[in-house]
């Protein structure tokens, strides 16, 4: 399977359509999931292209990490939860549907379940708020 270079979020990374941001640096990018299964449910990937985990160059994924964990504890500050769940999928049968390697970053705290994957976008204003909390805790 190779890499698209139409897929959304390579459209994302070229700024041809937008996101809400909550971190960048020089290789990753990390903004909210459209279609949140919880409140901060964020997407982390690497600026270079890579497919999914199982055809990624092994020396971007550091740095993928390191801003996996970081906005993983931002997170888990700004929406006060008592745990963080991260997924990472690969190809379709594993359930992957946007084939840019990326990372979710799940707040989660016991009682509250995960919303299921409606189809449905989640409200502008409501992700821009999510976004700035989580930029605040970064002391972005
Ligand atoms: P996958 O199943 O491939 O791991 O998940 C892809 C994720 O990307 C889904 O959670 C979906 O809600 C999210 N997503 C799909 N299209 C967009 C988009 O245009 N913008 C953003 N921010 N997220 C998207």
């Amino acid at each position: 399977m190779s890499y698209d270079t139409n897929n959304i979020f390579a459209k994302i990374l070229r700024g041809e359509i937008p996101c809400h941001k909550v971190y960048e640096n020089e290789h990753t990018l990390a903004f909210m999931d459209v279609m949140p299964q919880a409140d901060g449910h964020m997407l982390v990937i690497p600026k270079s292209p890579a497919r999914n985990l199982l055809d990624a160059d092994p020396t971007a994924l550091g740095a993928l990490l390191a801003t996996v964990q970081r906005v993983a504890q931002a997170a888990r500050q700004a929406f006060g939860a008592e745990g963080v769940l991260i997924q990472q999928f690969n190809e379709p049968a594993a359930g992957q549907t946007v084939f840019h390697l990326h990372f979710h970053v799940l707040p989660r705290s016991a009682g509250v379940g995960l919303r299921p994957h409606t189809g449905k976008m989640a409200d502008n204003a409501v992700l821009a708020g999510h976004a700035a909390k989580v930029r605040a805790a970064l002391g972005a």
